[in-house]
């Protein structure tokens, strides 16, 4: 292996080889590091001629050169990647910013970004050895895990809130994953999930609990600077919850910007949580460098209802190393964005999506976004899949 882990606490690295969980010193994330990776500017050319540099290869394993993947290893794939970048004429001009771009990650195989990171952590488990797995989800993580386990044709089992929008636990069911409702949230989910790690030997698939889900969210970064022609945009809204993709994009524009891929400096990342549960949004208007415990966490947008998160100074890190920023919004503010925005344009949002408009709303009129600023917003998720009307 190529590549090595590093601590995103103590800095300590570690070889990457076996089944790997988190820093044992300090029980923080694990990053990935690739020391040896060259990045030739050739290579980039290359892409643009659907050649990978590591071979034939499509949607996000077109970035193979960024990816901790063996030479030759075929990854664990249903599709996922090569997502629509939409631009929004007619929002840029009501927000009164430069350009904005939507990126749509709903048109990912299990309808959400959640394939991205499963897709690459399935992948490296399976080749460390894993014979099943477990995860708690607050909804996508659990459908995306049920389909990658099912193409790797190993058992999973999914602890989800018994909350969790009924479409979404139908589809966790369809792909073929045991699940288990528990009466709390993801915090609660992730005991649960633990201690049949423990018992049983499953392996602990949580955000951040291994390494390899963020270098599969790297994707998202390294994607969207080859769609807008390896520039980078100036700002990028994105709903966070345990936050891999944040953390995700932070790391690609490092490894594109020393890799001479890119020029200029990173966007600036900004953080949008719903007011019932913005712990981010809290340590960063308290200058903390960790996210607190938040107490009794609620909104309707599943995905941002993680009142723990396991990489909270992590995202902190990014969003203040990019001069960015965090913002919360009611429910009854991104719901009426997502159904707002799904008329207008024809995608279907996600409430984690409207939370993104609803954000980029009150950014403006702080000033934090500027007139001439190039914005990207996220739809990370298919809105149908909180629809529970017959
Ligand atoms: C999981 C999820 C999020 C939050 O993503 P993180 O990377 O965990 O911050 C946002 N939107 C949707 C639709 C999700 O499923």
């Amino acid at each position: 292996m190529d590549w090595l882990l590093e601590c995103s606490g103590c800095a300590q690295e570690s070889d990457p080889e076996g089944l790997r969980t988190v820093c044992p010193r300090c029980g923080l994330p694990w990053l990935v590091r690739y020391p040896g990776r060259q990045h030739p500017l050739e290579h980039r050319a290359a892409l643009a001629r659907e050649q990978s540099p590591g071979g034939p290869a499509h949607g996000m394993w077109r970035y193979r050169p960024f990816l901790p993947l063996l030479p030759d290893e075929t990854p664990v794939t249903l599709g996922e990647g090569n997502t629509p970048l939409l631009e929004l004429d007619r929002i840029a001009r009501e927000l009164d910013v430069g350009r904005v771009w939507l990126k749509d990650e709903s048109t990912n195989p299990t309808g959400s970004f959640k394939a991205r990171g499963l897709a690459m952590a399935v992948t490296r488990a399976v080749g460390a050895g894993a014979m099943s797995f477990v995860i708690p989800t607050a909804g996508n993580a659990g459908v995306a895990l049920a389909a990658y386990a099912a193409r790797a044709g190993r058992p999973a089992t999914v602890f989800a809130p018994a909350t969790t929008p009924r479409t979404i636990l139908a589809q966790i069911r369809t792909f073929g994953a045991e699940l288990s409702l528990i009466d709390g949230h993801i915090g609660d989910c992730g005991r649960a999930a633990r201690e049949l790690s423990a018992r049983t030997g499953a392996f602990d698939i949580s955000t951040l609990r291994e390494p390899y889900r963020i270098e599969g969210k790297k994707t998202l970064g390294l994607e969207l600077a080859e769609q807008l022609g390896w520039t980078l945009p100036d700002a990028i809204i994105y709903p966070a919850g345990g936050g891999t993709g944040l953390i995700g994009m932070w790391r690609a524009f490092l490894e594109l910007r020393e890799a001479g891929w890119v020029q200029g400096p990173s966007p600036r990342l900004y953080a949008v949580q719903s007011t019932g549960c913005a712990p981010v949004v809290r340590a960063f208007e308290s200058g903390a460098q960790s996210t607190e415990a938040w107490s009794e966490p609620w909104t309707v947008a599943s995905g941002l209802r993680v009142p723990t998160p396991l990489g909270g100074a992590l995202m902190l890190r990014a969003i203040r190393d990019t001069r960015g920023g965090a913002v919360a919004v009611t429910d009854q503010d991104l719901a009426q964005q997502a159904l707002l925005v799904s008329r207008r344009e024809g995608v279907d949002l996600s409430p984690e999506g409207g939370a993104t408009f609803a954000a980029a709303v009150r950014l403006r009129a702080a000033g934090q976004l500027g007139p001439n600023d190039r914005v990207i917003l996220f739809n990370t998720g298919a809105g149908w899949l909180y629809r529970d009307e017959q």
